[in-house]
């Protein structure tokens, strides 16, 4: 029987994961959508063969919902992930898992309490190709111990409504969860530093950012978030280790020749560049949600990454190094990581 899905908060990448669980990942099937613009529910839910529902909690407490995948705004996940819980269902929650670390510490309480993982948080990267390649180099020590990593992020542009803060909280927390990933180690400080703003920006932004982590075993990186970059969304990771150095690859892209130039073309959109990534990371959550558990990015994973923004978005403000206030991780959550 496939597993029976259903969906709170229909907007851009609810409607992705949508199509996703419908025509691209096996095994499963949306019985149930609600959004806050029931509208938009209803014309989903006619189109999927699901039913739309007023709310987040209707879907959850529905008995034919088998497990739930939130795609709402950051600041609903929490009370919809602890409902879930709650519940006895898997649970899928876009990033952040929760906007307030106190929150997702709820959430933690509330998985232990039940006994099994059902959370899975959604950092899709770890599902990437190039990524997961990177990482069997690293933990195979072919470059020897990490001592530095070098990312970036670039996106084309971003809309009037992005602030200074989300560069950390919105962009950034990938590259946060990448770090503590690949170098399996917590972050335990962050820095900001503010070079001469690109003026192809709205005024109120601070971009492009760089951003100093520090790990608990000493690796240094840096993360330049760079939103207004124009030519595309590149998104670059070096591993620096003692012996070698392990890039990420650029995505396959043919080299074409004319004009006299050899050229690549950049990827200028973040649903193409991980989009292989979404899908891999669905399929693995339904199968794992299929056995009435979790796997991949775990709460904690989700409880880290938002206590490193609050502190990289108060060093932000400070221009201080601020130190990440962390709780002791959970033995539940110290089994073998996706
Ligand atoms: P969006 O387009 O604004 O969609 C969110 C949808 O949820 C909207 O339709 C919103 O309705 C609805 N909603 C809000 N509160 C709700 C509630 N209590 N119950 C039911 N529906 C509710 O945002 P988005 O870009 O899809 O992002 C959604 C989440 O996914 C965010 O947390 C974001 O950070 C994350 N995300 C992750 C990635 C990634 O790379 N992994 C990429 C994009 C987004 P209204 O429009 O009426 O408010």
């Amino acid at each position: 029987m496939s597993l029976r899905v259903g969906v709170i908060g229909a907007g851009m990448i609810g409607q992705e994961h949508i199509r996703r669980l419908t025509t691209v990942v096996t095994g499963a099937e949306v019985v149930a959508i609600a959004d806050l613009a029931t509208d938009r529910a209803e014309r989903l839910a006619a189109a999927t063969g699901a039913r739309a529902h007023a709310s987040g909690t209707e879907v959850i407490a529905h008995p034919d919902v088998h497990a739930v995948l939130v795609t709402s705004s950051g600041p609903t996940h929490a009370d919809h992930v602890l409902a879930a819980v709650a519940a006895g269902k898997p649970v899928f929650c876009e990033k952040p898992l929760a906007t307030a670390a106190t929150d997702c510490l709820r959430i933690i309480q509330a998985e232990i309490a039940h006994g099994r993982r059902l959370v899975q948080v959604g950092f899709m990267r770890r599902y990437d190709d190039g990524y997961r390649r990177l990482k069997r180099l690293v933990d195979a020590g072919d470059i020897g111990v990490p001592l530095m990593v070098h990312c970036a992020h670039r996106n084309p542009t971003v809309p009037v409504s992005y602030t200074s803060e989300m560069a950390m909280l919105d962009t950034a927390i990938h590259e946060v969860d990448v770090l503590r990933w690949l170098l399996a180690e917590e972050i335990v400080s962050a820095q900001v530093l503010t070079p001469r703003p690109t003026r192809r920006r709205f005024e109120h932004l601070q971009d492009p950012q760089i951003m100093l982590f520090e790990t608990a075993g000493g690796v240094r990186a840096d993360v330049e978030v760079f939103v207004n970059c124009q030519y595309g969304y590149d998104i670059r990771c070096e591993v620096v280790g003692e012996t070698g150095a392990a890039r990420l690859p650029d995505p396959a892209r043919p080299a074409v020749r004319g004009d006299a130039r050899d050229s690549t073309a950049v990827v200028t959109d973040w649903r193409e560049r991980f989009g292989d990534a979404f899908d891999a990371e669905i399929q693995a959550w339904v199968d794992a949600a299929s056995e009435g558990t979790a796997t991949g990015p775990d709460a904690w994973d989700g409880y880290a990454a938002t206590a490193v923004g609050d502190a990289t978005v108060e060093a932000l403000k400070t221009r201080e190094i601020v130190p990440v206030d962390m709780e002791p991780r959970p033995a539940f959550y110290t089994g073998a990581q996706q």
